[in-house]
């Protein structure tokens, strides 16, 4: 049992190391990082969401908008944003009281 090669050495280095393939380009387009054009939401112009979703079309909304029109079908009315939400009972919890 002739030991041609020493121990520890690869007898043939070319050609065995797999070049690590390219990642192939997604076409899933991501929101675009460019600060020259920052997404918008279609509804309410807001630039500054936690996650960005997208209405049927594909166009941008903002969380709020998104999650709104997913709950009801409709887009958020935002220019009725006036602060005239539909008021719930006051908390149960008096704040005096947790102390
Ligand atoms: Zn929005």
């Amino acid at each position: 049992m002739p030991a041609t090669v020493p121990e520890g050495k690869v007898p043939d280095e070319d050609g065995n190391a797999a070049p690590t393939p390219a990642p192939t380009k997604v076409p899933k387009s991501k929101e675009s990082p460019s600060d020259d054009n920052p997404t918008r939401c279609l509804n309410c112009s807001t630039t500054n969401t936690p996650l960005w979703r997208r209405d049927a079309d594909g166009r941008p909304l903002c969380n709020a908008c998104g999650l709104f029109r997913n709950l009801h079908g409709v887009d958020r009315p935002a220019n009725l944003n006036t602060g005239v939400i539909k008021v719930r009972r006051p908390a149960l919890f008096p704040r005096s009281s947790f102390r």
